[in-house]
């Protein structure tokens, strides 16, 4: 028996070495990617429930790799955090979504919003908002047709300055989203403070939305308090019609998720614009 549980420490250790090895190649092929151009963006449709139609999208990063395939961002962006590689990635995100944003509104779809996933050091780095002013310059789209998306998590980390950055983005005259909301730990009360347009109620809550279920009751007062603080409320991760049906009835504003459309290529995304319809 020990013998054996010899063997098995080896083993562990083996896939522990492994894996520390994995993220080594993983951190060194990240530092090459943007030189290499081997990110692209994906745009997921959000859709006004009252209409059917789109108003907007979220822009979501790929990393195609040419030897480890497509390395989600659920994977990478920690370590781009980490590493500190989330500066040069996250602005370039915010131009080239603004880039694309712009063209298409240039196309004939001048109501299109885009939506920005924003990271936790990206937002309390010091030259956040003179970025985010540079990407409008240079792509020309107007501040109104930008949302940045934080979590709560990204918001209290340091709340003092959140508030102070958050207030400039309002004078700035982009527009603020919560994302993943319902998951944070944080006291509703930051709410009535903070300069926010959207709530985006997580997909955890819709994923397994069904009458007389804790989840409605949830997404229900979600709603009730958007509705009352005069902010909009996205659904996201909707993934049947039911849950489209039930969302309305509750007169949640947008939704978005897989049964609507999946994050698209920049290509796909156009191609749809016309026929995207739910
Ligand atoms: P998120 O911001 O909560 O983005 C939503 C995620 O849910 C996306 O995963 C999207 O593909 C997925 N999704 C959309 N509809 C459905 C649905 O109906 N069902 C299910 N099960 N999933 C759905 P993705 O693209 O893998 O992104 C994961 C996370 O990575 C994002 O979560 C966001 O936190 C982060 N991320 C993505 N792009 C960026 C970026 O450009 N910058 C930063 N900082 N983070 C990003
Ligand atoms: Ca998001
Ligand atoms: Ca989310
Ligand atoms: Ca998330």
């Amino acid at each position: 028996a020990k013998q054996q549980g010899g063997n098995k420490m080896q083993f562990y250790s083996t896939e522990m070495n492994e894996q520390v090895l994995y993220q080594l190649e993983l951190e060194s092929y990240l530092r090459r990617a943007l030189e290499k151009d081997e990110f692209h963006l994906c745009y997921q449709p959000l859709v006004d429930l009252a209409t059917g139609e789109i108003y907007g999208s979220e822009a979501l990063i790929r990393w195609q790799h040419p030897k480890l395939g497509l390395v989600s961002p659920g994977e990478f962006i920690p370590l781009a955090e980490e590493t500190g590689l989330i500066h040069d990635i996250g602005k370039w995100v915010l131009k080239r979504a603004c880039q694309e944003n712009k063209k298409w509104q240039d196309m004939g779809y001048g109501h299109l919003t885009i939506s920005v996933n924003v990271s936790a050091n990206q937002f309390q780095q010091i030259s956040f908002i003179d970025e985010v002013k540079e990407a409008l310059n240079e792509t020309g789209l107007a501040p109104q047709y930008l949302t940045l998306e934080l979590t709560e998590g990204v918001m209290l980390r340091n709340i003092s300055h959140s508030i102070i950055v958050m207030k400039e983005l309002q004078k700035l005259g982009v527009k603020v989203s919560i994302d993943d909301f319902g998951t944070g730990y944080s006291s509703l009360s930051y709410l009535k403070d903070l300069p926010i347009n959207t709530l985006k109620i997580d997909r955890t809550f819709i994923n397994n939305l069904k009458v007389n279920t804790s989840d409605i009751a949830i997404v229900k007062a979600i709603i009730t308090m958007g509705h009352g603080l005069s902010v909009k409320v996205v659904a996201e991760g909707v993934e049947t019609n039911e849950q489209i049906a039930l969302l309305k009835e509750l007169e949640c504003h947008y939704a978005q998720g897989y049964y609507i459309n999946k994050p698209l290529k920049s290509d796909d995304f156009e191609k749809g614009l016309r026929q995207l319809k739910i």
